[in-house]
């Protein structure tokens, strides 16, 4: 059998420069040799928005329109929605008793985004324990690579103990998935915030047009203790060096502007032009593509629910070997 991919996104809102480099290339480059299927995560993003639900259905079709512009193809990647998989559920239920609230309460990245939530005490109980559903997410596909940024490592530990804990106790049915992390594993924000997030709203959008890009970068926050173009600025923490570093290919170029930075011969606007003609020459190709999708929504959900379908075949394949090897396979229809 062709090892799997599982991967996903939450449909929070389009995806952005974070997603490209920690895990979208990875997807796009794998797809020839895994079996690949991408969740989109519409049940997890419920967890914390589940006041406006009415905000999925839209987020999902852009998060769509965003893996076909950067060349996921639906004949190698099946787009598969999360809610419209039902045994997800069940399975998360069984792997409930197989965690313990200590684990839980332990996940770094859980923890962050509580604080971030401002959450508090009320941690409404489907996002405290959404990893367990992830875990699901998983292993019900039985992927054995999932394509992640560094901040969901937690979650894939996560999911391995408990596919551990569950195959030693009812038998091996299931596989210990491994995290590939991205050529950037943690993208910062445009902010200079630790991490580029849908939820943070310090994103470059892989489908801003050339103006927004354009004032996104323009924007940027960089070095704070530099106030004039000739004071000695700071490249290390700096977002604008750290996006220069990943996405400009010109190493001769990005060398000779950290110098010049250092020794407060070039201004931040120099800095940051280079950096807006870097993103734009790779985003111009995907805007374009995203736009061409976008005129055939017919042609994306068609898409969406093929994928779906043959998810949904998977997991239902997994799902009779998980109630079989824990004895609920009672068939008392037949006699
Ligand atoms: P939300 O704020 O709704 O959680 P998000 O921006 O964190 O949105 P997710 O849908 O949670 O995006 O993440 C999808 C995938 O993209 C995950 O594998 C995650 O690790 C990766 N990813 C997201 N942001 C970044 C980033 N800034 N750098 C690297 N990888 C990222
Ligand atoms: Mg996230």
């Amino acid at each position: 059998m062709a090892k799997r991919i599982l991967t996903g996104d939450r449909p929070t809102g389009p995806l952005h420069l974070g997603h490209y480099v920690g895990s979208l290339q990875n997807r796009v480059r794998l797809q020839n040799e895994y079996d690949t299927y991408i969740l989109i995560a519409d049940v997890q993003a419920l967890t914390d928005n589940f006041e406006h639900p009415e905000t999925l259905g839209a987020n999902l079709f852009e998060v769509a329109l965003d893996y076909l512009a950067t060349g996921l193809d639906p004949d190698k990647a099946k787009i598969v929605v999360q809610s419209m998989v039902p045994e997800l559920t069940e399975l998360t239920i069984y792997f409930m008793n197989l965690v313990t609230v200590a684990t839980l309460e332990r996940n770094p990245t859980v923890k962050d985004e509580i604080k971030q939530r401002n959450f508090g005490r009320n941690i409404p109980v489907g996002f405290w324990s959404y990893p367990i559903s992830q875990a699901a997410d998983i292993t019900i596909f039985k992927a054995d690579l999932v394509p992640v940024g560094e901040d969901q490592l937690p979650m894939i530990e996560q999911a391995r103990e408990i596919v551990r804990r569950f195959n030693s106790l009812y038998g091996k049915v299931l596989i210990e998935p491994k995290a590939l992390l991205g050529q950037i594993a943690r993208l910062p924000g445009t902010d200079g915030g630790a991490k580029m997030s849908k939820s943070l709203k310090n994103c470059i959008y892989l489908g801003d047009s050339s103006e927004t890009l354009r004032k996104r970068v323009m924007s940027m926050f960089t070095d704070p203790t530099r106030i004039h173009p000739t004071d000695p600025g700071h490249v290390e923490g700096n977002p604008v060096f750290t996006y220069h570093d990943a996405f400009n290919s010109n190493q001769a170029e990005v060398e000779e502007l950290k110098e010049r930075y250092r020794k407060g011969t070039v201004g931040d606007v120099e800095v940051k032009q280079r950096l807006f003609e870097t993103l734009e020459t790779m985003l111009a190709p995907i805007r374009e593509r995203r736009a061409g999708f976008a005129a055939k929504p017919a042609q994306v959900r068609e898409i969406i629910m093929e994928g779906t379908r043959k998810g949904r075949a998977t997991a239902q394949a997994t799902m009779e070997q998980v109630r079989h090897a824990m004895k609920l396979d009672y068939r008392f229809d037949r006699g």
